[in-house]
């Protein structure tokens, strides 16, 4: 056995491996030599102030934006030199922070045209309302809580129900890996308490990475949070310890 065998089973297998990645616009560097691993059906948390980078680390990871440095393994594949549509098809799901669902289409048919097969040579519409397209639409409109709801247009959805259809609509193409920008912003109490009901439900098989300001809901969903200001790691762990982190304290959550 030589010695880079020996390293490669010891290496610890991450998910998602972020290294010494820095993003520099204009010289300012918003992400500025950060690391970061995520485990298979971890749901991490990234907090810290506005400003701090958190978005502009999801922009990277889903290839929107181009890193300056260092890079992004996704279970082993580099994905600084992929396109965005290659990040999707390599299992990579990104919500943004306003929900974006066809709000003239149902649920159902929201659902349906983020079905992977929907975005065939004949266009997302046409193809046939197959047994298993169907089947998976029900089953991720139970998941999301829009069971009953299934013919009712965008439109008429609550703020917190077309944050979880869009959250279904990413659940549909199985990422391994679901990204999520304030998911439960502006929503009520009761829409807090089931996304992070539903963000549990989804763990298995995947890992979620989730920025969040609401400290309960980060409370109740995250198994570990990363604290991010200016564009470096402040500090990471259990709620817990970020909580009684005195950095933390200062920089975030005296505020
Ligand atoms: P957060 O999500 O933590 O509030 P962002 O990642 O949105 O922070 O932004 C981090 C910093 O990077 C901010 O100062 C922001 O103005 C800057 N920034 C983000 N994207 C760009 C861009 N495309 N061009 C220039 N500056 C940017
Ligand atoms: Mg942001």
């Amino acid at each position: 056995m030589n010695a880079q065998h020996i390293i490669g089973q010891m290496a610890p297998d991450f998910l998602l491996s972020v290294e010494a990645l820095t993003v520099s616009f204009d010289g300012f560097k918003a992400v500025d030599d950060l690391s970061l691993y995520v485990d298979k059906n971890e749901i991490r948390v990234i907090i810290g102030p506005n400003g701090a980078g958190k978005t502009t680390v999801l922009d990277l990871i889903c290839g929107r934006t181009k890193a300056t440095e260092g890079s992004i393994k996704f279970k082993g594949t580099e994905l600084t030199r992929l396109s965005e549509n290659q990040i999707v098809l390599a299992g990579i799901g990104r919500k943004f922070q306003t929900p974006s669902i066809y709000e003239d289409l149902t649920v159902f048919e929201n659902l349906e045209i983020s079905f992977p097969r929907g975005r065939s040579v004949f266009g997302a519409l046409t193809f046939r309302r197959d047994r298993e397209v169907i089947d998976r639409i029900e089953e991720i409109a139970e998941m999301i809580f829009l069971k009953d709801d299934l013919e009712k247009r965008g439109e008429y959805l609550s703020h917190g129900q077309k944050q979880w259809l869009e959250i279904g609509m990413l659940l549909i193409q199985d990422p391994e890996l679901l990204m999520l920008d304030e998911p439960v912003a502006g929503m009520s109490v009761s829409e807090r308490k089931r996304t992070a009901e539903l963000l549990h439900k989804i763990i298995k098989g995947r890992s979620v990475l989730v920025i969040e300001h609401d400290m309960k809901f980060v409370e109740d969903i995250a198994h570990r949070v990363t604290v991010l200001h200016q564009g470096k790691v402040l500090s990471e762990g259990s709620m817990e310890r970020v909580k009684n982190d005195p950095k933390v304290v200062e920089v975030y959550l005296g505020h």
